[in-house]
């Protein structure tokens, strides 16, 4: 069932040694951009991105100590929860990539939180999964639900409009198999970092005034993560440089 995402045979040492030089170096650009910034350290948290990488590099990074972990691609997302079902019950998944409603049923038995619900039809569908999970047991408590805005006009990558924001927030903090945590984004490419994240900080103050509770602002990835803690960010979410390349870029 699990296939290429079992854990499988036991991590290396050497891989273990990798992850942990890794999240150590991280560990100290975080807090020197939350220095940087005047912040506490621990106003950011590290989200390991885990996608294309096999379940026991979860388990070795568990064993250095994470609990959260984000993927963004349902099937594999789904097998590694399964393999790392037993002796893992801490673990909080992240979903952060794009979602089809046809997945929602899944994701909504496993994820803590879905970082990039950005139209009105995924939101109804997630509503309608994690109620559905919260009355079969498959879920504790309500899924939270980050809204992902779009920092370009280019509707096709995904994400919402500012003003479509509103309304959709409004959605979530109505809805009892929800709660509305905050907000999410991924700079386009052809944007200075900087400037996306002050726009994004601009949009997440105006959220904050409707909806004090959605304090969650998940932006920076490895490349940008010291800009975006200077804007706000609260959650960042690394691939690359804790992991290493991927095997398949994309996703
Ligand atoms: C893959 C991915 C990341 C991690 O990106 P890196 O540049 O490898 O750190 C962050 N956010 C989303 C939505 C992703 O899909």
């Amino acid at each position: 069932m699990s296939g290429e995402f079992a854990v499988g045979a036991p991590v290396s040492a050497a891989r273990i040694a990798e992850l942990s030089t890794a999240l150590t170096g991280l560990r100290e650009r975080i807090t020197a951009a939350c220095a940087a910034a005047g912040r506490s350290p621990d106003s950011v948290a590290l989200l390991p991105v885990t996608k294309y990488f096999p379940a026991s590099d979860v388990a070795a990074l568990y064993g250095l100590g994470c609990r959260d972990f984000g993927e963004s691609r349902e099937q594999e997302a789904t097998a590694k929860v399964a393999a790392l079902a037993l002796g893992h019950k801490d673990i909080r998944w992240h979903m952060i990539g794009r979602l089809q409603r046809n997945k929602v049923k899944s994701v909504a038995g496993w994820a803590y939180s879905v970082h990039s619900v950005d139209s009105d039809r995924l939101l109804t569908a997630l509503d309608t999964a994690a109620a559905a999970a919260l009355d079969t047991g498959r879920r504790a408590g309500p899924l939270r639900v980050l809204l992902q805005v779009s920092l370009d006009a280019d509707p096709t990558r995904g994400g919402l409009a500012s003003e479509e924001l509103s309304g959709l927030a409004d959605r979530v903090a109505e809805s009892a198999s929800l709660q509305l945590a905050g907000l999410m984004a991924v700079p386009p490419i052809d944007v200075e970092p900087d400037r996306a994240f002050a726009e994004l900080a601009e949009i997440h103050d105006r959220l904050l005034r409707v909806h004090p509770a959605a304090t969650e602002l998940s932006a920076g990835m490895s490349s940008d993560l010291e800009a975006a803690i200077r804007h706000g960010s609260t959650c960042v979410r690394v691939g690359t440089a804790l992991m290493g390349a991927r095997p398949i870029t994309s996703g």
